[in-house]
């Protein structure tokens, strides 16, 4: 048997959550497809061109974090006090050195103020103003905190509040329940008001490196101060060459609770479980029992790539250097 070098990959997500079969609007699925096209052929560029894995994943939640179809970046959900907080973290398989921000609300990119925190200090994780004033001495762009705000997103905040209770963007089923339709948001394919609004990415180069990359605005509703899984190195986001690249998008606080995107490669490492089979175990059985709700991307040193999630849907797609990238929503 010959073992060929595994071609350049990466894999991307733009949150789950559950989907209003009634809502889907075609036109605005096919917006939603296109849009992952464009990330993954970017990506799978720059990988084709010898580009790094932990460069393939900054670009891609760049884009991901600009792109308005996203809730990270421009868009986010807004806080309890109808503010924004955004969390972002980073992670370089090859030598484990990892990058993170949470609570920051004036850095128009998030995933690079992350970066820079990896690069550039000597901690892993910067929160609030400390976070801000250290992206704003490396000279990332500054923006007013209005910047994340759209009129969706605050009336999503509005019914949530109306609701009387801490309602999580995220959390599907207490919206799905308790609250009344979101109209003005229900063209996307996964209903605004119940979806899980990170982004991610993960990447293997033609060196063999991995990397991981993930950027949220958290939950709509969430207290003032809150932080999920995706700034927490080993819960929402976690890279080693040995196992595997993971980022997770769900319910962050039994994503911490689990330490999924760790566990994952903990099975494979101690356990010796394929990525497909520490993947499936992770999202189906054990977040699930202190109910977890969501899903991950990851992939492995051999080119393989897992994309399970146990809600209705999970924006992703992933793109091998000279393949068709493939994009998908639901089930
Ligand atoms: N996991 C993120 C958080 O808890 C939210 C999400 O995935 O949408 O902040």
């Amino acid at each position: 048997m010959t073992s060929s070098k595994p071609l350049p990959l990466i894999a991307i997500h733009g949150g789950a959550g559950t989907l209003t079969r009634q809502a889907i609007n075609p036109a605005q699925e096919a917006a939603y497809h296109a849009a992952l096209q464009d990330i993954l052929l970017a990506g799978q560029q720059l990988l084709a061109d010898g580009g790094s894995a932990l460069d393939a994943v900054s670009l891609a939640v760049d884009m991901l974090e600009d792109c308005p179809l996203f809730n990270a970046g421009h868009g986010a959900v807004f806080t309890h006090e109808e503010t924004h907080e955004l969390d972002a973290a980073v992670m370089d398989g090859a030598t484990l050195r990892a990058g993170a921000v949470a609570c920051i609300s004036q850095v128009r990119r998030p995933v690079r103020a992350a970066r820079a925190v990896m690069e550039q200090s000597e901690h892993v994780l910067l929160v609030g103003p400390g976070a801000e004033a250290f992206a704003k001495s490396v000279g990332l762009e500054m923006v007013s905190p209005d910047y994340f705000s759209t009129e969706n997103r605050r009336a999503q905040l509005h019914r949530a509040l109306a609701a009387d209770k801490t309602l999580l963007d995220h959390d599907g089923a207490a919206l799905a329940s308790d609250a009344a339709p979101a109209p003005a948001t229900e063209t996307a394919p996964l209903d605004e008001s119940r979806k899980f609004g990170t982004v991610g990415a993960v990447a293997l180069d033609a060196q063999g490196n991995l990397a991981a990359a993930t950027s949220t605005g958290g939950m709509t509703n969430k207290r003032v101060g809150r932080v999920g899984d995706s700034p927490i190195i080993g819960a929402g986001t976690y890279a080693d060459n040995r196992t595997a690249a993971v980022s997770c998008t769900g319910t962050g606080e039994m994503f911490i609770r689990a330490a999924t995107a760790y566990d994952l490669c903990a099975r494979m490492a101690y356990g010796g479980q394929s990525l497909d089979a520490a993947a499936q175990q992770v999202v189906m059985d054990v977040l699930p029992t202190i109910d977890g709700k969501g899903g991950l991307i990851a992939v492995d040193a051999q080119g393989n790539v897992s994309l399970p999630f146990n809600t209705e849907g999970m924006y992703r797609g992933w793109a091998r250097v000279g393949e068709t990238p493939q994009t998908a929503i639901f089930r």
